[in-house]
């Protein structure tokens, strides 16, 4: 006989709430370190450097934080980018949601250490409800330095899993931080890891995959630059894709921005591996593309981590892309040979 329980609805705590609701928005190595990196470019920032090891830390050469934000860092929704949701349609910093270090309060013991003008610096101390616990006066140069240690130490089964994938999270993190390489190949970026060591020179792109990738990488890639016109709107697309000779046996150099800001675009890349795959089989492309599109025909706020966008007119832009790559193949531009599969 099936019991009927009747079941009370009421409103969780605000405390709780908050921990449940920030717990999420990092939930692995890879989220944090990205989110950091996004803080210190929104930042104005020439050069970033990135450490990750038993502490991770994040240190920048931007804008720093002034002292009347101190408090406010690590509360809950609080930003210097975005006032209103309509903001949305004319503000691309990669943060508006004031999320990242509220939640980076809650998964670590965070310290910051920031200076709006050198050499007059501030060691702030946060405590897990992102109150500030203490500020001290240091020697800083201008920039801002995040701390992070203990990462998820309070939330267990988070801690173990975290343990457990240290080493292959670095090497997410390490292929994150190439995307943002190659999208900002004016900044000076290093990063230090128990695996790897890298660095870039903020001498452009053709030197940026040179320091990341090795002098060959880009000898075979075919530049491209084109239009879409939407109605009234304008869509430019622009980049870089393997030519014949130098493919890979992987999609792991493949790599798409919308407005500067790295996203996935699964839908466009497996066009363009298909029509790769006609002329090289078993093989894909290295890809760096792109795309300016107006921020009244984008939805960045989807996902959690931004990196999945909505964008008007989706269909359209995956076939113009598509085709204008599909040209640069014909065989008045390469001695490109399709290849019959069997
Ligand atoms: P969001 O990026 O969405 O604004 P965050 O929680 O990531 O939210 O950061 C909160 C605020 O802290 C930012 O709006 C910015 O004002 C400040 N901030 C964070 N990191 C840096 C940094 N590296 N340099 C300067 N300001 C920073
Ligand atoms: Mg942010």
């Amino acid at each position: 006989s099936a019991r009927t329980r009747v079941y009370m609805i009421s409103k969780i705590d605000k405390h709780t709430h908050q921990i449940i609701s920030s717990s999420q928005v990092i939930t692995s190595l890879f989220e944090a370190v990205k989110e950091l990196v996004e803080n210190s470019i929104d930042a104005h920032s020439t050069r970033i450097e990135i450490k990750i090891g038993d502490t991770i830390q994040v240190i920048d050469d931007g804008d720093g934080i002034s002292k009347e934000s101190h408090e406010l860092l690590g509360r809950k929704s609080f930003t210097s980018k975005l006032q209103q949701f309509n903001d949305l349609q004319v503000i691309n910093s990669f943060g508006f949601r004031g999320e990242a270090l509220h939640a980076l309060c809650q998964l670590s013991d965070l310290t910051v250490i920031t200076s709006t003008q050198s050499p007059i610096g501030y060691l702030l101390q946060y405590s897990s409800d992102g109150e500030l616990k203490s500020s001290k006066p240091t020697h800083r140069k201008r920039g801002t330095t995040i701390q992070i240690q203990n990462l998820f130490l309070r939330y267990p089964v988070r801690y173990q899993e975290y343990k457990r994938n240290f080493k292959k999270e670095t090497t997410k993190c390490i292929n994150v931080l190439y995307s943002y390489c190659i999208c900002f190949p004016d900044i000076r970026f290093s990063c230090t890891t128990t695996k790897k060591e890298f660095e870039t020179g903020g001498k452009g792109l053709k030197h940026v995959l040179d320091d990341l990738f090795g002098s060959k990488f880009s000898i075979d890639l075919i530049d491209f630059k084109s239009k879409i016109s939407v109605e009234d709107n304008e869509i430019e697309f622009y980049g870089k894709i393997s030519g014949t000779k130098k493919a890979r046996a992987d999609t792991d150099r493949q790599y798409v921005y919308v407005n500067n800001k790295p996203i996935v675009f699964p839908k466009l890349l497996r066009k363009l591996n298909e029509i790769y795959k006609e002329y090289n089989p078993n093989h894909y492309p290295i890809v760096i593309l792109h795309i300016r599109i107006p921020l009244d025909m984008l939805d960045r706020n989807v996902s959690p981590d931004k990196r999945t966008i909505l964008f008007e007119d989706e269909t359209k832009i995956v076939e113009e892309i598509s085709q204008h790559v599909r040209e640069l193949y014909l065989p008045s531009k390469t001695n490109f040979v399709k290849k019959e599969t069997s």
